[in-house]
């Protein structure tokens, strides 16, 4: 096959030529395997960046990205409990942020066999005032329901599911504690 390069990808390409040189040392210590402590489900949107926002590297968080943030279908709630039941992670970070497009865009979708905006629709009367905080809120309220493991781990005080809003004007996180 005739390799095409372009703008783009030569620009991925210097990028991970400096990242690789950078983190030389880091490499070796996570080769046999990882073993994070905290799991984080966020959204894809490219301003929120879970290593960024807490200051984090390469084998301190595991990350599972999806619009929204919701743990809706199968392969989502697999990869969540991959580091919960497998890696055992302590604690599990419902992050979302504000001016998420998947909460906007529910807002405005009629399109019932939609179920990514059904889901985030479905989560506006936890906070009528703030609907990307009910999108959280119901994501920690369902998630238990949907994962035997993940609810398992909990009562057994093996996990600490904790929610999370994302402020992209200052980048501070609220962390859900009462
Ligand atoms: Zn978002």
């Amino acid at each position: 096959m005739k390799k095409i390069k372009d703008n783009l990808i030569e620009e991925l390409e210097s990028g991970n030529k400096e990242y690789s040189k950078k983190n030389k040392n880091i490499f070796k210590k996570f080769l046999k395997g990882q073993s994070p402590k905290i799991a984080i489900l966020t959204c894809s949107d490219s301003r929120v960046i879970p290593e960024y926002i807490f200051n984090k590297s390469i084998g301190e968080l595991f990350v599972i990205r999806v619009a929204g943030n919701i743990a809706l279908d199968s392969t989502v709630i697999k990869s969540i409990e991959y580091g919960v039941d497998h890696l055992k992670v302590s604690h599990l970070i419902i992050l979302g942020h504000t001016n998420c497009g998947a909460v906007k865009a529910s807002e405005e979708t009629n399109d019932e066999k939609d179920v990514l905006f059904n889901e985030i629709k479905e989560s506006f009367i936890l906070d009528p005032d703030n609907h990307f905080r009910a999108n959280i809120l119901r994501q920690l309220n369902m998630l238990p329901k949907r994962s035997k493991i993940i609810n398992n781990k909990i009562k057994n005080k093996k996990l600490t599911l904790i929610g999370a809003l994302y402020n992209l004007k200052d980048g501070q996180v609220d962390f859900f504690i009462d």
